[in-house]
């Protein structure tokens, strides 16, 4: 029907042609001339040339993970006074951002290692790395990565490696099933010799080895065949193999695995070491031929790439075993045959109650032994979170609906304000440790106070809200027909409370409390922060800001000096406005006994910027812009009329003004017409409230 309809309107509309030529267009999109490359095929004696001119198609699994880490670039920078690492692959620069990771630096450095030392054979090639973190930390998001980024680097020249077929005499082509390295059909010691020669004055991560024996099918064509030569195997090689590219595909089910268990009892080894084939043993008379059975496990599928096991606790015992295997031994055992070769990496994650789980349990040791454990915790810098949030709701994404400044932040706070303990040193409050952990000042506090609030609680970012729940709590407001045209942090907030009532992952009440007195903390901080952003607004009029000023420094020098001040319209000499300098002084709570010192400074720092030929203006100290920003408000509160906006009753010169300050929300600040007269309002209804006395926010 629906073909019959497709041509139809194609019959009605033209006769393709306009679709020839789109499809023309869109085909030269994709790179075609790599095809040829990528089916390269060619004897076996052509294979050797290749290794010989350059033996990276003979890298191990881990060292060609790594290298193809590498081959993205890394930066190195200083955090807290340490050496960090950044591998810009994490930045996801295969694909399409959307899976960069962000804060995590530590922790993949830390996986980076352990695949640096075991492409050197330093053991860790033998054990499995386990991911461990909460639900919705990156871990599968790390595999993916690893799983496109080996996709991506063996369809290029420098990651590309070999595998062969056996030219049957029927003229068919029998492909490894494991797609092992063609220089294992060299005999071993022949194999070690062409090695040396190949490894001969190389630096130690440039080394390379074959090892292991071939699979069960492959053994059994080659001794088929050399018996058939009468031990001939040059000739074997010579006119029985067939040498091809291989490109890893995880949907080709190539050179990438994966096994997620099913329930408990369910669970079959098949999956992961292949099957007989009943079919195939009719044709070959016997289920202990290799060519009856069916190496399409899961160990089988990934050999020379990686395979992922999904949430690998809840894998049954009996699989420990294959597991167990393919890590220590780097053998499988499939039904009938002997122990198999393999070569692959083999990462597994979990969550942290499993990860619980395993060690209580005995049957476990064993695994817990050949296990590496790399935890991925949840970031802790409030930025970081705000970069994954953005990834999935920017303007490039989210149509239609405008995003209100702050809301991805305000969000972004209460995730990790549930992540962290309360801090016991150094009386900070949570909400402080939030900030000096995202790396803001606060006076007083040094690297080293950061580094001991760290190390007084190392299971930070190991429990608490993930960012799936945020996001999903984001996309809530996103749809809702509530905001039909921008979303505030408020809505959000609001989803954000709305959704602990069902979230599986709260274990009890007292968390779910403790997650509500986080949220009504991140309200009372967005309340600061926008109050602030309206004050800024109303006084982001220079020049007014240039006469407060310049009223207040005339008056200190005077004080200073113990001079007069010339009143400006008297002309008449008077005493300095102690009253005006002390408006200015308490707004960033200079108290009475420090007035005479800062007052003092101030002609200091003049004075020193002068020498330097530097003039001091009302922007030079911060502290004091901050002060005259304070006064000004106060100022123009009044004749603003804010208030008015909350009674509604607006007339045409307050709505002037106020017009004045929403064009500067919009056009300095990131709001939209929608938003901006959301925070006036609210703002305003705060500041009718009566609190009017704004301290300095040393914190922001
Ligand atoms: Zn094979
Ligand atoms: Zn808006």
């Amino acid at each position: 029907m629906t073909n019959q309809r497709l041509s139809g309107a194609t019959t009605q509309q033209g006769d393709g042609v306009v679709g020839r030529e789109v499809l023309a267009r869109l085909a030269q999109l994709d790179d075609w001339s790599q095809y040829r490359e990528h089916h390269w095929e060619g004897t076996f004696s052509q294979y050797l040339e290749i290794v010989l001119k350059d033996p990276r198609p003979l890298r191990s699994a881990f060292q060609r993970l790594y290298d193809m880490i590498l081959s993205f670039g890394a930066t190195e920078y200083t955090q807290h006074r340490q050496k960090r690492i950044h591998y810009h692959f994490f930045d996801d620069p295969v694909g399409s951002g959307e899976d960069a990771l962000f804060g995590l630096d530590l922790h993949l450095m830390s996986l980076v290692n352990i695949f640096k030392s075991a492409a050197r054979r330093y053991g860790t090639e033998r054990r499995i790395i386990l991911l461990h973190g909460p639900v919705g930390s990156a871990k599968s998001t790390i595999v993916r990565l690893l799983k496109k980024g080996l996709e991506y680097y063996t369809r290029q020249p420098e990651g590309a490696l070999y595998s062969f077929s056996w030219l049957l005499p029927d003229g068919n082509l029998a492909p490894c099933p494991l797609n092992e390295e063609p220089l294992k059909l060299l005999p071993e010691k022949v194999r070690q010799a062409f090695l040396k020669e190949i490894n001969q004055g190389k630096r130690e991560d440039e080394q390379v080895w074959v090892e292991g024996d071939l699979c069960p099918v492959c053994r059994f064509y080659f001794k088929q065949f050399v018996k058939e030569a009468s031990g001939d195997w040059e000739k074997v090689l010579a006119e029985k193999i067939r040498v091809r590219r291989v490109i890893f595909n995880e949907k080709d089910r190539v050179g990438i695995g994966t096994f997620q268990p099913k329930d408990e009892k369910n669970q079959d080894s098949t999956e992961l070491t292949g099957d007989i084939d009943y079919r195939l043993i009719a044709i070959y008379g016997s289920d202990s031929d290799p060519r009856a059975f069916r190496f399409d496990g899961e160990f089988c599928v990934a050999n020379r790439g990686l395979i992922e096991f999904i949430e690998m606790l809840k894998l049954d015992v009996a699989f420990l075993y294959d597991l167990l295997g393919a890590s220590q031994e780097h053998t499988i055992k499939p039904k009938k045959f002997a122990q198999t070769d393999i070569d692959e990496v083999i990462i597994a994650h979990t969550n942290e109650p499993e990860y619980r789980k395993l060690q209580r349990n005995e049957y476990m040791e064993a695994l817990r032994d050949r296990t590496i454990k790399v935890d991925i915790p949840y970031v802790l810098k409030v930025s970081d979170e705000v970069k994954i949030y953005s990834k999935f709701f920017n303007p490039s994404r989210v149509k239609g609906k405008h995003i209100a400044p702050h809301t991805l932040e305000v969000a972004a706070m209460w995730a990790i304000l549930t992540r962290l303990e309360d801090p016991k040193k150094f009386q900070v409050s949570l909400l402080q440790k939030m900030k000096l952990y995202d790396g803001r000042a606060l006076p007083g506090f040094t690297e080293d106070h950061i580094l001991e609030l760290r190390d007084e609680a190392p299971r930070e970012g190991m429990f608490g809200i993930s960012p799936r729940y945020v996001m999903d709590k984001i996309s809530n407001a996103l749809v809702s027909e509530e905001s039909p045209s921008c979303i505030n942090p408020f809505v959000v907030l609001k989803e954000l409370d709305d959704g602990l009532d069902h979230y599986s992952l709260i274990s009890n009440e007292d968390q779910r409390r403790r997650y509500r007195d986080l949220l009504s903390l991140v309200r009372q901080e967005y309340d600061e922060m926008i109050k602030n952003e309206v004050r800024r607004a109303i006084t982001a009029d220079e020049e007014a800001l240039k006469r407060v000023f310049q009223n207040y420094i005339e008056n200190v020098k005077a004080y200073v000096r113990g001079e007069k001040v010339r009143n400006r319209l008297t002309g008449e000499p008077e005493e300095p406005d102690e009253r005006l300098m002390r408006s200015i002084e308490e707004k960033i709570d200079i108290p009475v006994s420090r007035k005479d010192d800062f007052r003092r400074e101030i002609m200091n720092y003049i004075a020193s910027l002068a020498l330097e030929g530097k003039t001091f203006d009302y922007k030079s100290n911060e502290r004091l812009l901050r002060a005259l920003e304070l006064k000004l408000f106060e100022d123009q509160k009044d004749s603003i009329r804010l208030g008015s906006l909350v009674t509604g009753a607006v007339d045409r010169e307050t709505q002037e003004k106020i017009d004045v300050i929403k064009t500067r929300l919009i056009r300095d600040y990131g709001y939209c017409e929608t938003c901006a007269t959301d925070i006036l309002t609210y703002v305003a209804s705060i500041f009718a409230r009566g609190d009017i006395k704004e301290r300095e926010e040393s914190r922001r």
